[in-house]
């Protein structure tokens, strides 16, 4: 078989495969957005096809790939433990967790010390919910219209957008949505019945919403008034995504829980955390069992982790995603400068970049035309009016020029699409 009938081979029955064994609907979409291919393999910041193209990834995960698709020395430190003990036999304790557990003691900021690992953010923000009810014998949670902090119940519950919501009620009971990013709304919410306030520092799947400056601080003042804990979740903010290690370290404000995920695997293995004051880790203490998962904090995952925070530091990721990050916003900024239609914001942090459009059908358009230019990129899951630009924060100043250059002529041609 020559290798372009091989490949071919791939693609089709990759997509007859999803369409009748994974999720027919995705397999349509895809299709619709113009990637009539299949990803074959990963490198720095590109995502290999099996027709040969690479494509400029900017969804990076989206998140998880801060340090880039298959970074050696984090694949190096996960060959390393592979060969050594992948997985925890779960009676004796493990080395491996317990280093990753006391680096994230030193990189999370306060008084936040203990973590329990898990598998993926909505794990974290289950554990977080759950330790917060559990710690302040409380049962309500505040969270945002627009958040997102994943799809199992607890989480889902929490997050704000009803087409996700709706087929799966009832939710949880005792959840309050307040729009985000209002202080007041916020202060009117909150009751001595709160177990916890929940909030991303940004809310990244809202539309990369950026919440005026002060916000946290009054979140964290609302908690403290009212005996209530804030949970923020840096599941996509965190490990330099915004410029500073954590979300909330632009405001200096610290939680009495934070969740985090996707990057900490180093784009590598699945590891999730939530990290807690030891006065909530007192929840424990009559039963060490009382929260447990069977894979999390895995030393094969926590080898990864650790391989993570290293390459933050080595490889200055704050310092790249802001100098980066301005460079971005600013060209994509001026590409749309040209278009009164359109583009109605660009906005955001560090290497968390929103492009809003005025209707959710031209974001759509933009998207299938820059794959048309091999850029990756897609909406953010509570809305879909925003596009995102959340490459890996390796990226150079080269590819980024590359990235606004894209977008600039894919505004171009979708405004010449939208007048014929
Ligand atoms: N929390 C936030 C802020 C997220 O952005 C996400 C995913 O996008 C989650 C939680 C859920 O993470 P996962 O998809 O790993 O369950």
């Amino acid at each position: 078989m020559n290798a372009r009938k091989a490949d071919d081979d791939v693609v089709g029955t990759t997509f007859e495969r999803y369409e009748r064994y994974l999720n027919p609907g995705m397999a349509q979409i895809v299709k619709f957005m113009g990637f009539e291919t299949v990803e074959v393999g990963s490198e720095g910041c590109y995502v290999q096809t099996a027709d040969g193209k690479r494509y400029l990834d900017c969804l990076g995960g989206p998140g998880v790939f801060s340090m880039g698709h298959s970074p050696p020395t984090i694949i190096e430190a996960v060959h390393r433990q592979l060969e050594r003990m992948p997985l925890s036999s779960h009676l004796l304790l493990n080395p491996v967790t317990a280093e990753l557990a006391e680096r994230m003691a030193e990189v999370t900021p306060g008084d936040l010390q203990y973590s329990f690992f898990c598998n993926s953010g909505a794990e974290a923000v289950e554990g977080a919910l759950k330790a917060a009810r559990a710690y302040t014998r409380r049962t309500e949670i505040v969270s945002t219209v627009g958040g997102f902090h994943g799809k199992t119940y607890g989480a889902l519950s929490a997050s704000g957008r009803d087409v996700y919501r709706e087929p799966f009620k009832p939710l949880l009971p005792g959840f309050t949505h307040v729009p985000y990013g209002d202080a007041e709304a916020l202060r009117g919410a909150v009751t001595s019945e709160t177990a916890a306030v929940i909030l991303e520092p940004i809310q990244a799947e809202g539309g990369v919403r950026v919440p005026p400056s002060g916000y946290l601080t009054a979140a964290r003042e609302v908690c403290d008034e009212a005996g209530a804990l804030l949970i923020l979740d840096e599941v996509q903010t965190g490990l330099a995504r915004t410029g500073r290690m954590w979300g909330c370290d632009w405001e200096g404000v610290v939680p009495d829980i934070m969740t985090s995920g996707k990057a900490l695997g180093g784009g590598v293995m699945p590891l999730a955390a939530f990290t807690a004051t030891p006065e909530v880790w007192g929840i424990f203490e009559e039963n060490p069992y009382v929260h447990t998962s069977t894979f999390g904090g895995n030393p094969l995952a926590c080898a990864a982790a650790l391989a993570a925070l290293d390459a933050v530091e080595e490889l200055g990721l704050c310092e790249a995603a802001n100098e980066r990050g301005k460079q971005l916003i600013d060209g994509l900024r001026h590409a749309a400068a040209d278009d009164g239609e359109m583009v109605a914001e660009i906005r955001g942090r560090g290497l968390l970049i929103g492009a809003e459009f005025t209707d959710p059908d031209i974001a759509g358009l933009v998207i299938a035309t820059l794959s048309a230019h091999d850029i990756l990129a897609a909406y953010t899951l509570n809305n879909p009016s925003v596009i995102r630009f959340e490459p890996p924060l390796i990226i150079t100043g080269d590819q980024v020029n590359q990235v606004v250059e894209a977008f600039a002529k894919a505004l171009a041609s979708t405004a010449a699409m939208l007048t014929q």
